[in-house]
């Protein structure tokens, strides 16, 4: 049996605004299995990024502020570490994968050495060792004259490299956790499936869990093990891919899998849900999702729905899924 990685439970970050408190995740909770992919999906402004960097520690303070809630690492919550443990976590048991990987990278500084100094500060191996080690990982990642390529600086690479040599740096150290925020938005579609190829593979052979952020549901089922989806800082509905995709009970979910484009229907017309995310910082006291939702109710005004479970591992906050309604 599987351990559980990573808890959050009831996570609430906010930022104080001079406009009002934007309620970026708004009483968050979901788990992530030892070696599974975990997909995040919403869109924009949904609270998938604020998530992940509340996880990292990296949600900047102020305006930031995590309120509320648990993140608990392998049973120890990371809030409430020190500044000092956390770097080390940070560094050696759960990392990181950006969306632009020009900008995460150092223009002036070599590839091979961008890599060796993720190792100076989390291993014991000298100098050379660390380069060997830095070359390694570029061969792994599928980078072809890894030796010439470790002696290379970020602009002589494409975009698709770039992401490739995150994704090294990511893995060097071996971690339990990988987050992968968007990793393959500012790519070209076809460098964006090999990508994603690569975290699944490197995810099987590391076995290293990864909470995989998208607004893509199509990525999402290619790739994920289970799903949790998000709404304007909540989390909306839960289950494994295959429950999800077969059996949506939330309408912003059945809303989102209906603006997928299906292969071999180019001329079907896709799914639009309307209106807009709601302003995080003046959200109405009922459902987030009422002024966009086919299947609003009058109570759904004023009264925020609870997470009911309807099966194991299958959650929905929706008041068509309420006990009353059962
Ligand atoms: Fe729609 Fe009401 Fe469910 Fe919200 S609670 S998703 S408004 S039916």
């Amino acid at each position: 049996m599987s351990n559980t990685i990573l808890e959050i439970h009831n996570l609430k970050t906010y930022f104080h605004t001079e406009e009002g408190i934007v309620r970026a995740v708004d009483d968050v909770s979901f788990h992530i299995q030892e070696g599974e992919i975990l997909g995040l999906v919403g869109e924009s402004g949904c609270g998938k990024s604020v998530t992940s960097l509340s996880i990292m520690g990296l949600v900047p303070v102020p305006p930031g502020k995590i309120e509320d809630g648990e993140i608990l690492f392998k049973g120890k919550d990371l809030l409430k570490m020190s500044d000092k443990e956390l770097q080390k976590i940070r560094g050696d048991e759960i990392t990181m994968i950006f969306q632009e990987p020009m900008t995460a990278l150092n223009p002036v500084s070599k590839i091979g050495d961008q890599i060796a100094e993720v190792l100076e500060f989390h291993s014991d191996l000298s100098k050379k060792e660390r380069w060997e080690k830095a070359v390694e990982m570029i061969r792994l990642v599928g980078i072809p004259e890894p030796e010439k390529r470790a002696d290379s600086y970020p602009h002589e690479m494409s975009g698709g490299m770039r992401q490739r040599i995150l994704i090294a740096m990511a893995l060097i150290k071996d971690p339990s956790l990988l987050i992968a925020d968007e990793p393959t938005t500012a790519l070209d579609v076809t460098i964006q499936a090999q990508i994603l190829d690569l975290i699944k593979k490197l995810n099987e052979q590391f076995h290293s869990a990864v909470l995989l952020i998208t607004h893509d549901l199509a990525v999402i089922a290619e790739n994920a093990d289970r799903v949790v989806v998000m709404y304007a800082g909540k989390m909306v509905e839960s289950a494994d891919v295959k429950t999800l995709f077969g059996n949506p009970k939330h309408p912003y979910t059945r809303g989102l899998l209906k603006s997928i484009p299906v292969l071999g229907e180019p001329d079907k017309k896709l799914h639009i849900i309307e209106g807009n995310v709601p302003n995080l910082i003046d959200l109405p006291p009922g459902c987030p999702f009422y002024n966009r939702c086919p299947e609003a109710m009058d109570r759904c005004i004023n009264e925020l729905p609870v997470i009911t479970t309807l099966e194991e591992g299958h959650t929905v906050r929706c008041h068509l899924y309420g006990e009353e309604n059962k």
